[in-house]
């Protein structure tokens, strides 16, 4: 008899299937890497031959070049292909745009490896897609149950007030070049902010991309002041009131002293936490995460309901504690190399 183990199990560089040969989210370069999304930490140049959504192939291009592997192979939702007699699926992770968790199916088993992935109000990530299995994997970014994420309607909302309590200072947002920041620009959108919406360079080539894919960002300018002009003038001032949203490094260097008494915002799932906004300079924490919360995390656990959960990257303790509270098999996979790009 396989046993689960046999057909996936961690290693130093990610999560290894034996029967198919290839690697899940490889750390390091290999031969064959099923990739399930497009964050740094999970998506890295390098590798042989990479299967990945069409959308996840696109935004690796992107960052690292149409030469990030030797060969690529587009995953269509749902589609059932054939990996050296293993069958891997692609389904939506609900994370970022083509962010998906992988089917590895073989010998009657059903291992989903979620990656990263989320359940609340996200209009620029296809929507996360329970699959039914033996063994769900599953990341634990925030699995205390300290962690509560507040609707991130909420949290938006917020930004909109300070712009009409503040018109005079700009609001600095620092969001993580893919999936965060086209997250807070197009939930501004839904909640009627029509104003044009400055964006740092680094931005530029994912908000188009996201356009491209239908996503509607509304009108972005470049945050930069044309050389020549006064620093302290016209169009220093022209900032006043304005959303800016660039990678959060930006606002750490110089770049950022362009701006008139601005407003320090993060965006980010840690902003939950007081001590994290405190130690960045924040004034105005945006709770918005693109992780599951402690309460997605146990209600999607309780809906697959799969024989065992194997839980990895975050805090992977308390997750495989609540499991066995409830009779399900758990254990941490101990996997190394996540940073966690986009929080
Ligand atoms: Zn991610």
């Amino acid at each position: 008899m396989a046993r689960f183990e046999d057909l996936l199990r961690p290693t130093p560089k990610g999560l290894y299937c034996p029967p198919g040969d290839f690697y899940i989210d490889p750390v390091r370069p290999v031969d064959r890497a099923l990739v399930t999304h497009g964050h740094a930490d999970h998506a890295r140049p390098g590798n042989a031959a990479v299967l990945a959504t069409p959308r996840t192939l696109r935004i690796m291009a992107l960052r690292y070049g149409e030469d990030f592997a030797q060969t690529r192979q587009e995953a269509p939702w749902g589609e059932r292909i054939d990996v050296n007699g293993v069958a891997v699926s692609f389904h939506p992770a609900g994370h970022v745009l083509g962010s998906a968790q992988i089917l590895v199916e073989w010998n009657g088993m059903r291992i989903v490896a979620s990656g990263d992935y989320k359940r609340s109000h996200d209009p620029t990530a296809e929507p996360f897609e329970p699959v039914p299995c033996d063994v769900f994997i599953t990341e634990a970014t925030f699995a205390l149950p300290v962690f509560r994420h507040p609707d991130p309607r909420t949290e938006i909302a917020k930004l909109i007030r300070s712009t009409r309590q503040f018109p005079e200072r700009a609001h600095l947002v620092g969001a993580y070049a893919l999936g965060k920041a086209q997250r807070v620009i197009r939930m501004l959108r839904e909640q009627g902010y029509d104003e044009p919406i400055y964006i740092h360079g680094a931005l530029r080539k994912l908000c188009d991309f996201y356009e491209e894919e239908g996503i509607d960002l509304g009108e972005l300018r470049p945050a930069t002041i044309a050389r020549g002009k006064d620093a302290e003038g016209e169009a220093k001032a022209s900032f006043a009131g304005a959303v800016v949203v660039g990678p959060p490094s930006a606002f750490a260097d110089k770049w950022a002293r362009r701006f008139p008494d601005p407003v320090a915002c993060f965006a980010s799932g840690w902003m939950r936490v007081r001590g994290r906004a405190r130690q960045r300079g924040v004034e105005l924490p945006i709770i918005l995460s693109d992780h599951c919360d402690w309460d997605e995390l146990i209600e999607t656990i309780a809906e697959i309901s799969p024989q065992e959960v194997w839980v990895t990257h975050g805090r992977e303790e308390a997750l495989v504690r609540w499991c066995s509270l409830k009779g399900v098999r758990a254990r941490p996979l101990h996997l190394v190399g996540y940073e966690d790009e986009g929080d």
